[in-house]
């Protein structure tokens, strides 16, 4: 745990009691601070009631005595209406931050020891926070992981001179976080998403670039340039520090640039070095070579020679649910997507397989597959279960061969037995569900894990483990 001692002595009130909600009690009481906390929902103030934290309805309160506000990123600053808890703490004047603010001014005042490596973006955020810690971990340096992923930020480690974060931000803690100021920063993408919390994606695109603002001379910037958001604020980043593009496609100059699954280092128009990822079985397809591309940069950015960070991203186990290579059974490999719980997710892992037995389904999204079209004919046979079966049924018409299953047993058991089948050379078993899983499951890991599980009661199915999984 951090503790932060910026406010010790002071009122500070605290709202929003989930994970990292609960570190800034801790983190702000272990610093002296008198914090009051409060949730709209009454099982979140039961816990940090439980916690011997002050629990107090804050609408009654006079907000004047209190220094700040630490709002949790769930909760709506602007959109679709500004929670109630906004206003008040406007109109009595004092500032609203979050947990990252909170973090960032008590390294301030520690004198910045040790470096922070951050990175956000619309998609491949964890995968490639996940990727960038493995990567600064080699030789055995020391790294801590967290933010949007794993542990809340104030969990972490106290700062230290050999300690290196890198933590995954999402729009919503950098809006609530104006002192941002890591020593390497990475915008993976922009895409239209959660606008109904951002309003436009100019907005959203602000706030995105936020992540740069604070940026210091010896920092580098790792900007992806492969969406029009993105490049602009590429275009537009001025400051003395480094910045590295990175693109899938198309060469550049300064940066860092993937073709066809290989990977260039370049330096004013001349490569620095290369390495082939077409072997890395956790970072398939384009859109984990974008991410690769960020990690690598972000890698250099601290010190790593070329040829560690190569050497290091063969070792990568990747994450649980994203593409996630479970099992084998004879030729049929089958892979766990679960985290993709919509159509644009699925259409990567679409992109990056063949000979695909696809299970679809659960609480549908807007749009249902559409777009999709374009990967149909690598379909040999979608399994279609949960609310979407319907619709979905409706929307592969034709076009793809597909069978009702209803749940996610029956699915695996008839994909499996398809695949097994099959006179391709790999045949996929896929679970890349284009859908929310809350009709049959409690969220995308409880899914993801049963498919695990189903598949491994399968009769001769051996599991890939992170070792296997790791290099083809
Ligand atoms: P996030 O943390 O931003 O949600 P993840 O790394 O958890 O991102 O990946 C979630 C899903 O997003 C993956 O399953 C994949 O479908 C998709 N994805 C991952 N990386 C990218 C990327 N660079 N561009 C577009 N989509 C991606």
């Amino acid at each position: 745990m951090i503790p932060v001692t910026i406010f010790a002595g002071r009122d500070v009130a605290v709202l929003g009691l989930g994970m990292s909600g609960l570190a800034t009690l801790r983190a702000l009481k272990a610093g002296g601070a008198n914090v009051l906390a409060w949730d709209d929902t009454e099982v979140a103030r039961e816990e940090a009631a439980d916690a011997g934290f002050l629990v107090e309805d804050l609408s009654n309160y006079d907000w004047s005595r209190f220094a700040a506000l630490v709002l949790a990123p769930g909760i709506p600053m602007t959109h679709p209406i500004p929670h109630w808890s906004i206003a008040k703490a406007r109109e009595a004047g004092i500032e609203v931050i979050g947990d990252i603010e909170l973090f960032f001014r008590a390294r301030a005042q520690a004198g910045a020891p040790g470096k922070v490596v951050a990175i956000t973006g619309t998609n491949g955020k964890s995968t490639t926070t996940a990727l960038t810690a493995h990567l600064l971990s080699a030789g055995g340096k020391r790294v801590a992981l967290g933010g949007n992923i794993g542990k809340a930020v104030l969990d972490l480690e106290p700062f230290a001179a050999d300690l290196t974060y890198v933590l995954e931000l999402s729009s919503f803690q950098i809006d609530l976080s104006p002192s941002l100021k890591p020593d390497a920063a990475a915008l993976l993408n922009i895409t239209p998403d959660h606008l109904d919390r951002h309003g436009t994606i100019k907005n959203y695109a602000r706030i995105k670039s936020r992540i740069f603002s604070n940026l210091g001379p010896d920092a580098t910037a790792v900007i992806g340039v492969d969406d029009e958001p993105s490049r602009a604020i590429a275009d537009n980043l001025k400051g003395s520090f480094a910045v590295k593009r990175i693109t899938v496609g198309h060469e550049i100059k300064t940066g860092v640039w993937v073709e066809r699954g290989v990977l260039h280092e370049m330096e004013d128009g001349k490569e620095v070095a290369n390495t082939d990822l077409a072997g890395i079985r956790s970072l398939r397809g384009a859109h984990n070579w974008q991410n690769a591309a960020a990690a690598y940069a972000l890698a250099r950015s601290q010190g790593l020679s070329a040829a560690t960070v190569a050497e290091r991203l063969k070792s990568f186990a990747g994450l649980a649910h994203r593409m996630e290579q479970v099992a084998r059974r004879g030729k049929v490999l089958f892979v766990n997507d679960s985290k993709a719980t919509n159509a644009d997710a699925a259409g990567k892992a679409l992109a990056s397989f063949n000979d695909i037995y696809w299970i679809i389904g659960g609480r549908p999204k807007e749009g249902g597959l559409a777009g999709l079209e374009s990967f149909f004919t690598k379909i040999a046979r979608a399994y279609l279960i949960g609310e979407a079966a319907e619709a979905f049924a409706q929307q592969l018409g034709d076009a793809v061969d597909h069978v009702h299953c209803g749940t996610l047993d029956r699915a695996v058991e008839a994909a499996a037995a398809d695949a097994e089948r099959s006179a391709a050379k790999e045949p996929v078993v896929l679970l890349s569900p284009a859908c929310a899983s809350y009709d049959q499951f409690d969220n995308f890991v409880k899914r993801g894990d049963a498919f695990r599980e189903l598949v491994m009661r399968l009769d001769g199915a051996k599991s890939i483990t992170p070792e296997e999984g790791r290099v083809a």
